[in-house]
């Protein structure tokens, strides 16, 4: 059988698309949080780092502008010195007396118009420096201007030097040579060295003529680099100042840059940050943060799963829970049994059709009825002890026959099984009864014990039934005493005759008619039986052997002016009758039928027709 189920009222796709994109959205936005987040963090970062490259570019422009200047200082007064003093200028004293800073260079010199060192800070042997670049530039150029030139090995040092020099024009306006001192280009740099750029950070010091004068990256420093096609000279050539972001031709690293070209000297400064380092912090906490993310996602996307999992054995249960309860609907509704629910106080809460028709109500007018009404009157006290019994927990359930009263009156036997339905908590919530009508059941077994008494013939008890009484009569004489009782035995005299002449059948029309008579003779309270072929018993409560006697011949009488018509032919019959009076000190009720008998063989003796008392 299929059994309809009613859906739940949300198509459940709908449910589990709900879910899945609000997950979506949630993740998402929890993405979006994130990576909008870093970009701004990002950019707060740059903007930091940006700003304090700016700072710390003007300052160590300030730094090297300073410093040129104080060396730029120390070469014009030297030549002014040497204009006067020419070749008795001593640059040794100069130092010592604090004139000039020696610490500020590696050596000071004079170089006359030809190259030739004429005086220098050091001892130092002949040395031509007309190779030189600076005092090529120096002879070459018009103006009188400092001239700071690329990093060179030191002629007498032996170490690497950035010269600056300034030229000498004797006073008739010719080149008179060149004063020169030389700088360790890590000079540039070391200030510096207190600021931390980082592992990777830059400070450079750039000629516009493409040679670094000092580099440091970290603490190395390195100079005479060619930059001629870096970034940095690019980015100058646009504007005097700025920054940008470029990765390094020298280093390769990419770095943010701040820049500042100096104002008085063909030079530029430039503080770099590396990018890796700039951004590590951000990058140690954006990688901690997509992990996080990630961790969340994944809560979030198993939650779902778990949700929707959970929602669709929901959903399976609830299938479930109706397919079962539209079953039980089926099955209670299309039984072939009554079951019926009654309340704790046995009123009727539901009841099937069966049910109903079972007693002739409608199903509105038993809902709310108490139980009670229906049953039987003398079923009702039997019925409230079982609800005990199943309340007390005594019994699980209990089964009985009882009865009815259906609405037209009539009474039906059913059998019925109660049982308490119990919440999972062990509370009794209602009376479950299956009620099944057993009335017909009920008749036939009346109809079976009525036909295990009766004779067939004659519709008499038979001999069985007749014992039966004739025993209960005998107890009941020996409990009250006083009562008395007449036992009669009765046999048709030479019946074979009428079987013989007439047949079988027009005997047994004799034996109902004689049955019939009996019956018509006795009262209510005695009691007749066949209780052999011909042979019938009469008890007469109540009766002495005179009233007995009286009874029999009156009886006998009346079967012999009796006749049979059967097949055209009117038989007759007589009786013989024995009669016996039971006593209560018989031993047993067969003692008095055996006296009974006892007369009646005397009766057919002394010639049949007759009746006779054995007292
Ligand atoms: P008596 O009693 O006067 O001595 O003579 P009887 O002919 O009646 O003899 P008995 O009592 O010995 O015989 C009984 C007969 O009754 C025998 C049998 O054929 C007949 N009989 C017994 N039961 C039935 C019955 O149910 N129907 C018919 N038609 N005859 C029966
Ligand atoms: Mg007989
Ligand atoms: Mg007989």
């Amino acid at each position: 059988m299929s059994v309809p189920v009613r859906e739940s009222s949300v198509p459940r796709g709908n449910v589990n698309i709900a879910v899945a994109l609000f997950t979506l959205v949630l993740i998402a936005a929890l993405w979006s949080a994130v990576i909008l987040g870093h970009q701004v963090e990002r950019d707060a970062v740059i903007a930091a780092a940006t700003r304090q490259n700016a700072n710390l570019a003007v300052a160590y422009e300030e730094h090297v502008v300073r410093s040129l200047k104080g060396l730029d200082g120390v070469l014009r007064f030297t030549r002014h010195e040497y204009q006067r003093l020419e070749r008795r200028t001593n640059i040794a004293r100069y130092v010592e007396e604090g004139a000039i800073d020696g610490s500020l260079f590696d050596i000071l010199s004079v170089v006359d118009e030809l190259g030739n060192i004429v005086v220098s800070s050091k001892p130092i042997a002949p040395t031509s420096y007309a190779d030189r670049a600076f005092f090529r530039m120096q002879q070459q150029s018009s103006e009188d201007k400092l001239y700071i030139s690329r990093p060179v090995l030191g002629r007498v040092s032996d170490t690497w030097q950035v010269p600056l020099s300034r030229k000498i024009i004797k006073p008739d306006g010719s080149f008179g040579g060149v004063i020169v001192l030389s700088v360790d280009p890590g000079y540039f740099v070391r200030f510096y060295q207190k600021v931390d750029v980082g592992a990777q950070g830059l400070l450079v010091l750039a000629g516009l003529d493409g040679i670094d004068r000092a580099r440091r990256v970290g603490t190395a420093v390195s100079f005479g680099n060619d930059m001629s096609g870096s970034s940095l000279l690019q980015e100058q050539k646009k504007n005097a100042a700025g920054e940008f972001f470029g990765e390094s031709d020298v280093d390769g690293v990419a770095r943010l840059i701040s820049y500042r070209t100096l104002p008085d000297f063909p030079l530029v400064v430039a503080v770099g940050s590396a990018e890796q380092e700039v951004l590590a912090q951000f990058r140690y906490s954006r990688n901690r943060d997509y992990w996080l993310a990630i961790l969340a996602s994944t809560v979030i996307l198993a939650f779902a799963a778990m949700l929707l999992v959970t929602l669709s054995r929901q959903r399976r249960a609830s299938v479930a829970l109706a397919t079962s309860e539209a079953r039980f609907r089926a099955a209670f509704e299309q039984a072939a049994i009554g079951i019926v629910h009654t309340s704790l106080d046995r009123r009727y809460l539901q009841v099937n059709q069966k049910f109903c028709d079972m007693l002739g109500y409608a199903r509105e007018e038993l809902l709310g009825k108490p139980a009670n009404d229906l049953t039987y009157p003398e079923d009702r006290e039997t019925e409230s002890t079982y609800r005990q019994q199943l309340l007390s927990g005594a019994a699980d359930s209990v089964a009985a026959e009882k009865r009815y009263m259906r609405k037209d009156g009539s009474v039906i036997w059913v059998n019925r099984t109660v049982s308490l339905v119990r919440d999972p908590r062990g509370q009794p919530l209602y009376f479950l009864r299956v009620v099944e009508d057993i009335t017909e059941r009920k008749r036939l077994e009346a109809e079976l014990r009525e036909l295990a008494i009766t004779d067939m013939l004659t519709g008499l008890p038979n001999r069985r039934a007749f014992m039966n009484r004739l025993e209960e009569e005998h107890a009941r004489m020996q409990r009250f005493d006083t009562q008395q009782a007449a036992v009669l035995m009765l046999d048709l005299d030479h019946f074979k005759r009428i079987n013989d002449s007439c047949g079988h059948p027009a005997g047994d029309a004799v034996l109902r008619q004689v049955a019939a008579r009996i019956r018509e003779e006795i009262r209510r309270v005695d009691m007749c039986g066949r209780i052999g072929g011909e042979e019938f018993a009469i008890l007469l409560a109540g009766a002495n052997a005179e009233t007995a006697r009286e009874f029999a011949e009156r009886l006998s009488w009346k079967i012999a002016d009796t006749t049979v018509s059967y097949e055209g032919r009117d038989l007759a019959v007589t009786v013989s009758i024995g009669i016996a009076v039971m006593q209560a000190d018989d031993e047993n009720a067969d003692r008095a039928l055996l006296r009974a008998d006892a007369a009646l063989y005397r009766a057919k003796e002394a010639g049949r027709d007759r009746v006779e008392v054995i007292a």
